[in-house]
């Protein structure tokens, strides 16, 4: 029972997961071990009003609000890490076509998106432009009909399946940073997988654009606008992780409660030990404060108001409290959880992502710092 959801909201949270349970978790193992990613089961998902659910109804979509949605990425989170991660990179792609796309744009990429049909990928980080985003070297030349694009980008989730994305990329008439469709059916560029330890069922991918040209209708929102473009869902990303952490932290605790119940040592199970309760309790509790955080932060951007300080607190303390959860629920394993075999090897190794992506925490507290004390330490 969760006394702060509606009855609505609970009965879509205990149906995502009761099909989250039956129809994902089973074919989770065998997707992580061969690095594969089941891209034709996204369409039934969407129809619970994942990624659907952020672009509003005259442009296909659900427009979900931000606790339902939050609720998604939280069952998506506890049953599969690659999978939240991955339905977080549509979710994304979806809600910039959807407040910039032109209705070409919106025809030729968000529709297919929205039906499951075409997958995409998100590109701003460079190997130079990580946390300072805005430091990006990527550049966009106009020529004739064309742009063309020269640069790198690091850690692109999902490139390698992709059929299209948004690169994010400097014009060097303006100086400004751009967002550009680029579509693979008409453009060359080349993606490769960086070996990772996180989420085994994502590629991670480098990006080399050389000389790539893509037409200029494929400029997407307003030239010089990009990074406004991109930082205008970062409430949705940061909430999306805060809630797919939720997620992960209660899969830890249902995994630590159901081991620490069969485990026997010393004639009797590991649960009747007081220093074993101990770590479950915490687990608990680190997952109900992260989950109050989120609902917090969901609430917020619901009510209209602007929700940056409190989506920017969700996502650090539930990123930091999913790898104290991670830890403890694999030290009440013991040895076993070290082992591939136990889901909580994965849970451990998946959870050390959350404090990465979307502002690392150390970002997220200069933003908090800056809202409470008016100085920011960042410039
Ligand atoms: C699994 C995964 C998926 C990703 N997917 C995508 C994607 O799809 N698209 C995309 O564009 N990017 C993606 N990224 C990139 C991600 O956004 C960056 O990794 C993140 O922004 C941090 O940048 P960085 O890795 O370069 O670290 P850096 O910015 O180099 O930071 C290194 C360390 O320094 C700290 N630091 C940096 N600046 C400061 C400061 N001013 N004060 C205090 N500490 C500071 C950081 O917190 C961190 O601890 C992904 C990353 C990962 C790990």
């Amino acid at each position: 029972m969760d006394v702060l959801l509606s009855e609505d909201e609970r009965l879509l949270r205990d149906s995502v997961r009761s099909y989250l349970d039956a129809k994902i978790a089973p074919i989770v193992t065998e997707h992580e071990r061969a690095r594969t990613f089941p891209w034709h089961r996204l369409a039934e998902l969407y129809e619970f009003g994942y990624v659907r659910g952020v672009v509003p109804e005259a442009d296909g979509g659900d427009g979900a609000s931000h606790m339902v949605l939050a609720l998604l990425m939280q069952e998506a989170g506890r049953c599969w890490g690659s999978l939240r991660t991955t339905l977080n990179v549509q979710s994304m792609l979806a809600r910039v076509l959807s407040t910039a796309g032109t209705p070409e744009q919106k025809e030729r990429f968000l529709r297919p998106l929205l039906a499951g049909q075409r997958f995409g990928w998100f590109a701003l980080t460079e190997p130079d432009a990580g946390s300072d985003a805005g430091a990006l070297r990527t550049t966009a030349r106009r020529d004739g009909d064309d742009y063309v694009i020269n640069g790198r980008k690091l850690y692109i989730t999902n490139a390698l399946a992709g059929d299209f994305g948004v690169v994010l990329a400097r014009v060097p008439d303006t100086g400004e940073v751009s967002a550009f469709l680029v579509d693979r059916a008409e453009s060359e560029y080349q993606a490769y997988d960086i070996p990772h330890m996180p989420l085994r069922a994502t590629t991670s991918c480098e990006l080399v654009f050389d000389q790539t040209r893509i037409p200029a209708a494929n400029l997407l929102g307003e030239l010089g606008r990009g990074l406004a473009l991109a930082m205008s869902g970062v409430n949705l990303g940061r909430l999306n992780m805060a809630m797919g952490a939720v997620g992960l932290s209660q899969a830890c605790l249902e995994a630590c409660v159901d081991f620490a119940r069969t485990r026997e040592q010393f004639g009797r199970p590991i649960a009747g030990f007081q220093l074993v309760q101990e770590m479950v309790v915490q687990v608990a509790t680190l997952t109900e404060t992260a989950r109050l955080l989120g609902y917090q932060a969901a609430r917020t951007l619901d009510a209209g108001l602007p929700g940056r300080y409190e989506c920017s607190m969700a996502k650090y303390y539930c990123g930091e409290a999913v790898g104290q959860a991670a830890t403890l629920a694999l030290q009440v394993h013991g040895g076993a959880g070290l082992m591939e075999e136990s889901p909580v090897e994965r849970y451990f190794r998946d959870a050390r992502e959350a404090t990465i992506p979307e502002g690392t925490s150390q970002i997220q507290i200069l933003h908090l710092g800056k809202h409470l004390l008016g100085v920011s330490a960042l410039r």
